[in-house]
């Protein structure tokens, strides 16, 4: 339902990543945002509609940065608008996140970080799981990728993410649990989303995410691939051979079929975050 496109390369990340989440609109969305880092300051523009209401907003802006992370939210945790659209930058300032999935045990964690003085300024979920990784990197002793980790080893839920830090613009960090994550690699630039539609136009290399895996970007580096309790793994990088056309209809002949096939899907994806589990009861925000 919801898309993410990062980018870090030598290229202005605004209309690559506009363009990606152009890919990723045929899915159903509520808003957008962007958030971009260029001399250690997060540049972060959101829109509570579609996307070509936040490549408006951005042009009149004229932005330019070489690593950005984008979404587009389908809202589980707090009404689609602005303040609640994604990318969410954590109570100290220092990381900015981009969220697919639910937190399920946001409540309890929120409570955690509550007690440490952390405020929040959204109703979502991810907003707390943004806090909780930039609780950890900045008053815990961990590196960016261990306070990462630390995090997730906390959380329960389904979530593909995307992380930046203020300090660091050469690097991101991707991980997933249940939601999916692609990495594309081409010399000198990285591009992440959560469905190669949006990568294809730019490099046939991918690597395709497992869950609980953690993928470290860093320029000039090969992506290091790491589960979330810290073991190595090997990225496998494959070569796509479909056009985007064809991964566009999911390798059916044609739209309408695709469709017919993906309703069990589309209502698990619908429904998801909008039963609760303990109660059955459904919750329409
Ligand atoms: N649960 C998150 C939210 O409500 C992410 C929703 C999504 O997957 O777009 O903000």
């Amino acid at each position: 339902m919801c898309g993410i496109v990062a980018y870090k390369g030598e290229k202005n990340c605004y209309p690559i990543l506009i363009n990606g989440l152009h890919k990723l609109e045929y899915r159903g969305y509520d808003s957008a945002g962007i958030t971009s880092l260029d001399k250690n300051r997060f540049q972060t523009t959101k829109a509570a509609g579609k996307v070509k209401d936040l490549k408006h907003k951005i042009k009149s802006k004229s932005f330019s940065s070489k690593i950005g992370i984008a979404h587009t939210r389908w809202a589980t945790h707090g009404e689609p608008n602005i303040k609640n659209a994604h990318p969410h930058i954590d109570f100290y300032k220092n990381i900015a996140l981009v969220h697919n999935g639910i937190i399920e045990n946001f409540e309890s964690l929120k409570k955690f970080l509550k007690s440490k003085n952390i405020s929040f300024k959204s109703d979502t979920d991810t907003e707390v799981l943004t806090s909780l990784i930039g609780y950890f990197f900045s008053k815990g002793n961990f590196s960016f990728e261990d306070a990462v980790r630390a995090a997730l080893q906390r959380v329960e839920g389904a979530y593909g993410i995307v992380v930046i830090n203020k300090n660091n613009k050469n690097q991101m960090i991707a991980c997933r649990n249940g939601s999916p994550i692609v990495v594309g690699v081409k010399k000198d630039e990285f591009f992440i989303a959560s469905d190669i539609a949006a990568i294809v136009p730019k490099t046939n290399n991918v690597i395709y995410l497992e869950d609980n895996e953690v993928a470290k970007i860093n320029k000039n580096e090969e992506v290091q691939i790491k589960t979330i309790s810290n073991e190595n793994k090997h990225p496998y990088v494959q070569k796509l051979e479909q056009t985007l056309e064809s991964i566009e209809k999911g390798g059916y002949d044609h739209f309408m079929l695709k469709e017919i096939y993906e309703q069990p899907k589309s209502i698990i994806d619908t429904l998801r975050g909008r039963i609760d589990p303990k109660t059955n009861d459904i919750i329409l925000g």
